[in-house]
Parts: structure tokens; sequence; C-alpha cells
């Protein structure tokens, strides 16, 4: 029943932080998922914890989206949706299904302690389920507020994971799960549900980190009366270790990774790529890499995070990058640069912002390297340098003159011009570079004064 609704998924974070690759990741499956389907992508900011939340956050979770281009179809805060919850307790109290509770941390602390040295399960003991009218205003009057509980029904909780596969979860195993804290806040299960029912969430695809939330929402759905949503939980990703991502949280931000001087596109396509059955590559289109994903392709074991993978993919984008993709970014930092000069140096640069020094190279002052061995053939270089027009032949015409004329070749006769002319041992095909330079500057460049 569910795969007839159209497909809308939802990327849930709570605005308590900057989007770090973990959550991208989970937002760019949600995507990627969505588009060939021509399914809806949601973006809800799961801000129920007041304390915690903050709009400067939010603002920079949208931000991040949009730089990303991962824009959704749809935002909703839950902040503003208290009345959808509320209406939703009500209904669970009325059916006996969501209960007060009295005790404190510490009492609870004490009987999973007891729990456990007895060796038991630490699973809430329903105690408060037993008291009496009569003991619950008691409490009241004591000044304990309740905490509210769902009261989980039994039996085993199946689901086919669309990542996972089969998963089965007894319930027996839970404890009834908090749903509104002693101050009358939601903690995240009920609003997670209730948006997913009134979203029309087809698909909720998240880490793998809330397999075990699935099944109380599963059966919270239910309780609700709705049909739960189908669901895909991807491995979480971590370091080269192998251990967690989270202390470097900070370095691995969209933030972060624009300063660095990545393309959306590279942090796009790695987060789709890696952790699958395929390697990591770049796609500058969006709609090229949906087509490719699928969510059987992802892996089930976690995903590394490897920087310098993430590193190389973006000059493996930017070598095939077109010039109009280019031109705005460029512009944008600030670089000079025409078509011609991009068609020449995009295979030599790891960031966009490298173009600036091959701007320099081609039109700026560099200084000429030439070596005392060399000078004598580089005197010759210069007298034998083509009249213009130059064009994409010269550098070709230039070099078999001056083979002809001095005897050397390959290397020998290559590096001392490039040298000279760039002031760098490597780089763009001289070919294309010579043409940019101009002859006049070339001429200056092989100078030996
Ligand atoms: N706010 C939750 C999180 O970031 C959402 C989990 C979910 O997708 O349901 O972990």
């Amino acid at each position: 029943m569910t795969e007839r609704r159209p497909v809308t998924v939802r990327f849930a974070p709570s605005p308590t932080g900057r989007l770090h690759i973990g959550n991208i990741r989970t937002a760019v499956l949600n995507r990627l998922f969505a588009k060939p389907r021509g399914g809806r992508f949601i973006l809800r900011l799961d801000d129920t914890d007041e304390e915690r939340s903050r709009e400067e956050y939010a603002r920079a979770i949208i931000d991040d989206l949009n730089w990303l281009g991962l824009a959704p179809d749809a935002m909703h805060r839950q902040s503003e949706r208290l009345a959808r919850y509320d209406a939703a307790a009500q209904k669970l109290k009325d059916a006996g299904l969501l209960y007060p509770c009295y005790e404190t941390e510490r009492e609870l602390a004490l009987k999973r302690k007891a729990q456990v040295m007895a060796g038991r399960p630490p699973v809430y003991d329903r105690a408060a389920l037993k008291l009496g009218e009569a003991e619950r205003a008691a409490l009241e009057r004591a000044g304990r507020k309740p905490h509210w509980r769902f009261r989980l029904p039994s039996g085993v909780v199946r689901f086919t994971d669309r990542v996972r596969g089969e998963v089965a979860i007894d319930l027996a195993t839970l404890s009834d799960p908090v749903l509104i804290r002693a101050d009358g806040s939601y903690l995240y299960t009920l609003p997670s549900v209730v948006d997913d029912i009134e979203m029309e969430i087809t698909h909720v695809i998240r880490g793998e980190d809330h397999v075990t939330n699935t099944a109380v929402q599963i059966a919270l759905a239910e309780a609700l009366g709705a049909t739960p949503p189908a669901f895909a939980h991807h491995a979480l990703m971590v370091n080269a270790d192998g251990g967690p991502l989270s202390k470097r949280a900070g370095s691995l931000t969209v933030a972060a990774f624009r300063e660095a001087g990545l393309e959306p596109e590279t942090v796009v396509s790695y987060c789709a790529t890696v952790g699958t059955s395929q390697p990591v590559a770049a796609f500058g289109d969006m709609d090229e890499l949906a087509a490719r994903f699928d969510l059987e392709n992802l892996s089930r074991a976690p995903a590394r995070f490897d920087e310098r993978e993430l590193h190389a993919l973006n000059a493996k984008l930017l070598h095939a990058m077109d010039w109009e993709t280019a031109a705005p970014r460029l512009r944008a930092l600030g670089v000079d640069a025409d078509e011609a000069l991009w068609q020449a140096v995009r295979g030599n640069v790891e960031k966009l912002a490298d173009v600036s020094a091959w701007v320099e190279v081609v039109h700026g002052h560099i200084t000429p390297r030439i070596d005392p061995q060399d000078r004598d053939f580089i005197a010759a270089a210069a007298r034998l340098l083509p009249r213009e027009p130059w064009g994409g032949h010269t550098w070709k015409e230039w070099t078999a003159a001056l083979k002809e004329r001095t005897g050397r070749k390959g290397r020998a006769l290559f590096q001392p011009l490039r040298r000279a002319l760039t002031g760098r041992a490597h780089g763009p095909e001289m070919g294309r570079l010579l043409p940019l330079i101009g002859r006049a500057r070339a001429l200056e460049r092989l100078s030996l004064e």
C-alpha cells in the first residue's frame, strides 16, 4: 500500500549544531532516492528540544542544503506543530496507551541497577501502571509532576529494511518509551511519528542508530491508526581507523568543506558513493548521480570517511567541469579566467582557487627559471619563436624547429622551455598554454638579462 502513494522522504536534523558529513550523507541518500521517483524531499527541523535548538543552526542547515544543491521541496518545524502532538497524545491517553509515571531519575537508576544485579534486562517495570487514582493524586500533591510513557504492545515487530533486510525486534526487550517529559515537552519519538504520518512519509531513510527506535515507532504509528512507512537504515560513517567521527565533526561540516574550497558536487557525490558496492566517483550532474543510485547498493558495513579521497574526488570533478559551470564560480572567487584558460588548466587544479596561479602564469608576472647550462638553448628558442598569429599548432612548430637546430629532444628539449615560460617544472600542456601566454610575454621570459 505504501508503495502506491507518491514517494515522500524527509531529512530530520535537530538544529543543535552544523550539518556534518554523517548527516549530509543521510540528506543525500534521501534526496537521491526521491529524485528519480518524482518524489518529494521534506526538511523537518526536529526542534522540540528548546534548550539545545538554535535559530542560527536552523538557518545554517537551510543554507548548507541550498549550497549542496539539496534544497527541500517543503520545510516544517516541529516547534510550530505542538498542537498536533497534543492531539495525538490525547488520543493515546484516551486509549490508555499513554500513562503518567512519577519516578525520579534517581529512582529509575536504582531500579535499573537492581535489575542488572539480578541478571535481568533493565526494562521499565511498569510500576506506574499499577498506581491507583488516590496514589497519583497524593504524588501530585507532594509536588511530583508526571512524565508520560507509551505502553508498548507485546510481541515481535518485524519489518523489511531496504538496506538491512528482515529485522525483528521483541518489544519485551524494550522499556515503555517516555514520550512527554515532566515539564510537558516532547521527546523525539511522538513528534517524529505524528509527522511521518501527517506528512505522508513513504520512506524513512536514516542512520542505523535508529533501528531499535523503529520498532517503537511502528508500534506507535499503529496505535495511532496509521500504516507505518517503509524503512531503510544506512550504516554510519566512521573515520579511517574505524572509530566514530564525532570528535572531528567540527572539521567535517559543510562550512569546513566550503572553506577548504571543495565543490558542492564533490561532497554530494562522495556521500552518495562512499560505503556502496560501487567505487567512489564524482558526478557534476545530480540527475545522472540519482539515476545510478540505489539503496540496495549500500553496504551494511560502516562507510569509512577518507579525507584524501574526498579531495581527490574534487580534483576529478574539476578536471571534467565544463566552462558554463566553472565561469560563475571563478567569478565569485575573483579569478579572472576565460574559457580557453579554463580548458587549458582545469586538468591541473585540485581546487577552483588554484586557477588563479595559472592566471598569473599566463597573464601576470612569474620568475622564469633558466639553468646556466640551458642559456644557449634558451637564446636559440627565443630566436626561433614563431611569428604571430599563434594557435594550437604553434608549440609543435616551434619545438620541432628547435629540435632540428639544437639536436635536443624529449625532456631536455621541453623541460627548460616549460621552466622558463611558466617558472614551474609541472603544469598544463604547453601546447595549450603557449598561445595564451602570447609572443610578447614569451619573448620577455626567454630573454637572458
Ligand atoms: N532528529 C533525528 C536525528 O537527527 C531524526 C531521526 C529520524 O530521521 O527519524 O537523529
